[in-house]
């Protein structure tokens, strides 16, 4: 007989999932309603305007799209790109390359801006693709690369698409709530997002929202969206408002329950706020891996707080580090991905992992794991100046 799965519990510092917070889990086990139920309704309302407090803005088509951020991901390209159409895709890491996937399997041409792995897009070259492209309908971008850890101009990049007539796709699956994002004042059009990392919700949601501009891109498409699922047409008549709510799919009922309650309280600390600890948080860890001799990939002007990709040093094993730290420490860091593969750990602090508690933990932990491999590392030097940060 297999028994109920009973997991040990651990500490989040990969990039995603991150440490959920104990109300959240709290949440989702409340008890199951219907999706149509009066009491459900209102809550899906509540959660649209804690979306839009998160994202800062005013779209009326901003939910949460019922699977995980690759699936908001590709409900923003399905809805706004159709056979035959140019988009510009800024490639800086992993996600990049995912998005010129999606670009391609809607039918339409990738046109891609490449920049080195752990660098910023450069709105310099975004700049030229868009003179040298009069015809593109998107720009696309990762506004936080995950895989890199940095963090691109979300705001110079959509203005610079703005002056020449294109829509943007962007991604903020790990901004979102970690770092400063302000979708209206941007002027970003379709944003996708995930609940797993700055939100510190369980995965397997996306919120999405979509400009006034970009819904009237999708009302007037020329094709039906080749995903029914995705199509936002089809989703609105669920989430749209109103009275006249139609069934389109079961909804995700609890999983629901935990992005209302991971808003709330995010609302609750108040997003500038959320930046500013993440921010802090950043600071403290850097200080305290820099004592430990450790560097990061990317340049401290672009770095996301929230996702640090730190260089493995010399000589060191990285599998059997990350082992260590989770059997003895029930301490997960993420690996290197793509490229940077067996070069680098991502330590995240996205959300409720990021505190002096988690920061301590794991400069404690990395530390003892480098003195027995036979690193020259002063003990206690990597808290003392992270505490001083
Ligand atoms: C995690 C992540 C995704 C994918 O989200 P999933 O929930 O894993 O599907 C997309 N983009 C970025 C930048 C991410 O960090």
């Amino acid at each position: 007989m297999i028994s109920s799965f009973k997991p040990r519990a651990r500490t989040l510092m990969g990039p995603g999932p991150s440490d959920v917070n104990p109300r959240i889990l709290e949440a989702l086990g409340r008890t199951t309603i219907g999706h149509l139920d009066p009491q459900f309704i209102e809550m899906m309302d509540q959660t649209k305007q804690l979306l839009q407090y998160a994202f800062q803005t005013e779209n009326e088509l901003t939910l949460p799209v019922s699977a995980p951020g690759s699936a908001g991901m590709e409900a923003c390209f399905v809805n706004l790109l159709e056979p035959g159409d140019k988009a510009i895709v800024c490639i800086n890491g992993v996600f990049g390359t995912r998005m010129v996937e999606n670009v391609k399997r809607c039918g339409a041409t990738a046109v891609t801006v490449e920049d080195d792995w752990g660098k910023p897009v450069d709105p310099e070259k975004v700049e030229a693709a868009l003179k040298a492209n009069p015809d593109a309908k998107v720009l696309c971008f990762v506004h936080a690369e995950t895989s890199t850890g940095a963090r691109s101009d979300a705001k110079t990049l959509a203005a610079l698409a703005q002056q020449h007539g294109c829509l943007t796709i962007v991604d903020t699956v790990t901004s979102l709530g970690g770092v400063e994002l302000r979708v209206d004042e941007w002027g970003l059009d379709a944003v996708y997002s995930g609940t797993q990392k700055c939100l510190s919700c369980t995965p397997g949601l996306s919120p999405v929202t979509f400009s006034e501009k970009a819904a009237d891109a999708i009302r007037n498409r020329k094709t039906p969206v080749q995903s029914w699922f995705l199509d936002m047409n089809l989703v609105m008549g669920y989430w749209g408002g109103g009275a006249k709510r139609a069934y389109h799919h079961t909804a995700p009922i609890n999983a629901l329950y935990g992005l209302h309650e991971a808003l709330v309280i995010l609302q609750e600390e108040g997003l500038e706020k959320a930046w500013a600890r993440h921010a802090a948080m950043h600071k403290s860890l850097a200080a305290g891996l820099e004592a430990l001799g450790i560097g990061f990939v990317v340049d401290a002007e672009y770095r996301l707080p929230q996702l640090n990709a730190v260089t493995i040093p010399e000589g060191i094993d990285d599998a059997a580090v990350r082992a260590k730290l989770l059997s003895d420490y029930d301490l997960e860091i993420g690996a290197g991905l793509g490229a940077l593969a067996g070069k680098v750990w991502r330590i995240g602090l996205m959300g409720h992992s990021a505190n002096a508690e988690n920061v301590s933990l794991c400069l404690n932990a990395l530390e003892s794991v480098l003195v027995e491999m036979g690193q020259p590392v002063e003990k206690g030097a990597a808290n003392k100046a992270a505490s001083a940060a």
